[in-house]
């Protein structure tokens, strides 16, 4: 739990930290946790890639520590987008994200939540309603799901 997130240089010239996150669909709804760490918010699983960790095993790691669940499927959406608004609570302003789409078997068990307030799967109309962290509110606007 104390793994070092991975450092680079953004284009602006800032430190930079790399980001995985999980579109996680299921019929016509998306796993979300709300997030109980800043930024707040409901989220996909998400986290930063550590040193000399690759982005697949960091997206199927957070999926894990975030649902409980083993990542399955899984297929890269995004690679290295850096958002230079995408903050995190370490003090970095630039992520690249690595953002990829999967799925996990069986139902939600809250007791296997760590790290995360709730878990849920949401339709588009309730992702509408939903106080959403912004790199997510991204995310589903640049899918045009929302
Ligand atoms: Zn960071």
């Amino acid at each position: 739990m104390s793994a070092t997130p991975k450092v680079g240089t953004s284009h602006n010239g800032k430190d930079m930290h790399y980001s995985v996150g999980a579109m996680i669909k299921r019929g016509d709804t998306y796993l979300l946790i709300e997030r109980n760490t800043p930024p707040f918010g409901f989220a996909g699983p998400a986290g930063h890639i550590d040193e000399g960790e690759l982005s697949e095993d960091a997206v199927r790691r957070e999926v894990q520590e975030e649902t409980g669940f083993q990542l399955t499927n899984v297929t890269l959406l995004t690679a290295d987008e850096e958002l230079d608004w995408n903050w995190c609570r370490r003090g970095i302003e630039v992520h690249s994200w690595y953002l990829y789409e999967g799925s996990i078997e069986g139902d939600v068990d809250e007791t296997n939540v760590r790290e995360v307030k709730s878990i849920g799967w949401y339709t588009k109309e309730q992702i509408k309603t939903l106080t959403l962290e912004p790199v997510w509110k991204y995310w589903f606007k640049k899918y045009n799901i929302i």
